[in-house]
């Protein structure tokens, strides 16, 4: 996958940390132009254009759109990242936090595409990737809002793929399993015991471990890039195995 992507343009929302942020370099490192959308932009790698932008709010979005055009002269890529987590049941959640959570996970990444389509479509090697999750079909407790989230992007992934077909725009998703992200570790450092929290994670994934960032990057690279030509409206999972063996992470 060395040069893959030299000419291409691609933008990464959430690309700041964790997934994200190993997606951008991945990308980068196979000669894109990368920008970054997130709400915290700073610190990026040398190279790696970034915006300030909220997935929530949509003129941020169509801005940083915008800015990415004008300093690259195109979007060829975009990877739609950009998310956040939620725990609870149908009832600990209330309508505020399903909208909130729903406007983030799901519509940010509608809103991304809507704006980047145009300049999609004027691409020779244009492609969607969504970081879905196993969350989308495993059955999660405590997870009906996050889950629920993730499945609508498994649907969304699949529609738009058929929608955007005839304008050689593929759509695919990756499925990750628990990785190995500053969001995980914030979760395991708010446990009484982190080292224990970690180790009885480890030992809950199929492989032993959490899954790398780096891991997640390297199946995105695939999706995003000509070498997956023929490739639209599919999901890859990075989780150790743990769709096939029909085992949960929590
Ligand atoms: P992370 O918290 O480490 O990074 C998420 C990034 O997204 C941050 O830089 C944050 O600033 C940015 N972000 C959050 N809300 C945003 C918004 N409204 N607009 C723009 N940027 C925003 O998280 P991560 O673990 O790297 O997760 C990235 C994606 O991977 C998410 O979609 C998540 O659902 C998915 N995922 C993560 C895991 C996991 O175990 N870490 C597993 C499956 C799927």
């Amino acid at each position: 996958m060395s040069q893959e992507m030299t000419n291409l343009t691609a933008i990464v929302t959430g690309g700041a940390s964790g997934i994200g942020a190993a997606i951008a370099a991945r990308l980068q490192g196979m000669g894109a132009s990368v920008a970054v959308l997130d709400l915290n932009p700073a610190g990026l790698p040398a190279g790696q254009l970034g915006f300030a932008c909220d997935v929530s709010d949509d003129a941020s979005v169509k801005a940083a759109i915008e800015g990415t055009v004008a300093a690259f002269g195109g979007v060829d890529v975009v990877i739609n990242n950009a998310g956040i987590g939620a725990q609870g049941t149908v009832e600990s959640n209330d309508d505020a936090e399903w909208h909130r959570v729903w406007d983030i996970n799901v519509v940010g990444m509608v809103r991304v595409a809507r704006a980047a389509l145009p300049h999609l479509r004027k691409s020779p090697a244009a492609a969607i990737v969504n970081t879905c999750s196993i969350a989308a079909t495993a059955g999660l407790p405590q997870r009906a809002l996050y889950s629920a989230t993730k499945g609508a992007v498994l649907s969304l992934t699949q529609a738009m793929a058929a929608d955007h077909l005839r304008e050689g725009v593929r759509v695919n998703a990756v499925n990750p399993g628990t990785a190995d992200t500053p969001w995980i570790r914030r979760l395991m450092d708010a446990s009484p015991d982190p080292a224990a929290e970690r180790e009885a994670l480890n030992a809950r994934q199929p492989h032993g471990r959490l899954v790398s960032a780096e891991e997640v990057a390297g199946a995105v690279a695939y999706l995003a890039s000509p070498l997956s030509g023929s490739t639209t409206g599919t999901s890859i999972a990075v989780d150790g195995g743990m769709q096939a063996l029909r085992l949960r992470p929590v």
